[in-house]
């Protein structure tokens, strides 16, 4: 077959050669050892934990090397489509601090290797199609919906592969005169591509994060174009990422099925493969079983989640790198106040199977995380997250910014800081109790306290009060408060003598802190005295006096 006449016949309108686009996009120049990497979302609107996982692996991977990280929109599924959907898609992964150095913006794009959208790239694909069809590598194929099923029917009866392939590939040898009449007669088509017809033999491709990949080679004739001229993913992914000059393409573990496909492609059109890095899917434990994340089950799977939870972004980043590099938990140990920029951040370290995504961890590293931060910052945040998400909360919270600073600042600094609060919106309980609209009894005084002690405790205790006392000073007070009721001032001593005694100073202490708090486990009693106030702190004594 003359298949310059096929080309012609197929794509009357494309003018251009492959190498106008060869000369349009030329290599970057980059320092040795720069990596080019991307993030492809589909725009669906549903920003997932898998997109931010990728995206920070892609991030420090280029931004490590010195090299470019660009974002390219694959909207090749228009079905799928959802308006507004790159803007979400930037604004959800600027909030984690990841930015784009390259590519689609929200309404435009940067960057000289673009159009960055593959729905704008139709006439380079096709510019693409039709030098494969020049060197006899495709045919379009005319093939129905009823004869896809008609054949996959026949292959499940006798248990054959299923695709398009070998004897099956019925369109892969239509003569041009066929080709000119169907076409002629307004037959729609799609153009696939003629692959090897030797599956016995191997290929290697390098991962990675893998190493070295043993495959049969790839005999399914897919899909390049749609017929409305619209490439597949296999088809566009390896056109753009060769002239975008992507160094490492990272993505999820569900194409390795298809690399053989993209590795072919590659070869046929003469290009040099990247790098590929097939990362691990995101798991989950679920009642002892590990599975995929999924969207109808798990909240925790969209973005929006860690936003509308009120995760620091910086958190969940740092929780994140834990999940991508086993390395990462002992280098934070060791380099507590370090930046996240200065980890050595490498594909070695990343899992081959299951990413295991583990909300409590999460919640771990998190706790850990906002113990560490100044109270300034906590207070910025939280109330920054607060009239975002919770109006309610938030006038409660800024309506006296000093006595929500000190509130804050409960616990924080020092060798050991409280570890109370994983997110804002956790919180907002646990703050609860500093607020008159909001605090309440949460757990009874304790069991072994009567009741009439627990009210001569509170009396004593509110007559005796000084609220300028210094901490050093409180305490003793507590211990003789204790011993003239007939509690132990130590619980050693208590512990020795039990009898002696009605219980000891912790037990007068926990009845303290039941009427300021309304709960068992609380900060320190003085630190929360020094932060109500006093007039707030007898109130509360004297209210529990009456309970
Ligand atoms: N659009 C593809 C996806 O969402 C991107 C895969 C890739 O990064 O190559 O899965």
């Amino acid at each position: 077959m003359d298949y310059n006449k096929l080309a012609e016949l197929l794509f009357p309108n494309i003018d251009k050669d492959i190498d106008y686009y060869e000369a349009l996009y030329p290599k970057r120049d980059l320092p040795e050892g720069a990596r080019v990497t991307r993030l492809g979302p589909s725009p669906t609107g549903f920003i997932h934990l898998g997109n931010l996982y990728g995206a920070l692996a892609d991030e420090r991977l280029a931004h490590r090397s010195g090299g470019v990280f660009f974002l390219r929109i694959e909207d090749t599924d228009n079905k799928r489509e959802v308006e507004g959907a790159v803007d979400v898609l930037i604004n959800s992964l600027k909030y984690f601090n990841i930015s784009f150095d390259e590519g689609a913006t929200a309404d435009g794009e940067v960057g000289i290797y673009g159009p960055y959208r593959q729905r704008q790239r139709k006439e380079i694909y096709q510019t693409f199609a039709k030098h494969l069809t020049k060197k006899g590598l495709c045919y379009p194929c005319f093939c129905s919906e009823e004869e896809n099923e008609a054949r996959r029917k026949a292959q499940e009866e006798i248990k054959a592969n299923p695709g398009y392939y070998g004897k099956w590939a019925t369109c892969r040898n239509l003569s041009y005169e066929e080709i000119e009449k169907r076409i002629n007669a307004g037959e729609k088509y799609v153009l696939r591509f003629k692959a090897s017809e030797n599956p016995t033999r191997t290929i290697e491709v390098k991962d990675e994060i893998r190493g070295t990949l043993k495959m049969p080679e790839n005999e399914m004739n897919f899909v390049l174009l749609k017929s409305d001229g619209i490439p597949t993913y296999h088809f566009a992914h390896v056109v753009d990422d060769h002239l975008m000059r992507t160094t490492h393409v990272l993505r999820g573990e569900e194409w390795l099925a298809t690399l053989p496909y993209h590795a072919q492609l590659f070869e046929a059109l003469g290009f040099e493969m990247p790098i590929y890095c097939h990362t691990a899917v995101l798991m989950k434990m679920d009642n002892g079983v590990k599975r995929k994340l999924s969207k109808r089950k798990d909240p925790e799977l969209g973005l929006d989640y860690y936003r509308g939870e009120g995760y620091l972004p910086e958190a969940v980043t740092e929780y994140l790198l834990t999940v991508l590099n086993s390395n990462f938990e002992d280098w934070r140990r060791e380099n507590p106040d370090v930046p996240i920029e200065d980890f050595e951040f490498t594909t070695e370290k990343m899992s081959v199977s299951g990413a295991l995504f583990d909300i409590d961890k999460l919640c771990d590293v998190s706790k850990n995380y906002l113990a560490k931060l100044d109270g300034k910052k906590v207070y910025d945040n939280l109330t920054a997250w607060a009239k975002e998400c919770d109006g309610e909360y938030y006038a409660r919270l800024t309506r006296d910014p000093e006595f929500t600073l000190k509130m804050i600042n409960i616990g924080r600094g020092g060798d050991k800081p409280r570890k109370d609060i994983a997110s804002w919106k956790q919180s907002k309980d646990f703050y609860s109790f500093f607020f008159d609209e909001t605090f309440e009894y949460e757990d009874d005084f304790p069991q072994n306290v009567s009741e009439e002690d627990r009210r001569e405790i509170l009396k004593k205790y509110e007559e005796g009060y000084n609220h300028a006392d210094v901490k050093e000073e409180w305490f003793p007070k507590v211990r003789l408060l204790a011993e003239e009721l007939g509690f132990a001032p130590k619980p050693q001593l208590y512990k020795k003598n039990p009898d002696a005694y009605k219980g000891h100073v912790g037990d007068v202490s926990a009845v303290i802190r039941v009427a300021l708090t309304g709960r068992m486990n609380a900060p320190d009693i003085w630190e929360i005295q020094q932060v109500l106030g006093e007039e707030r702190t007898r109130e509360r004594i004297k209210r529990a006096i009456e309970k």
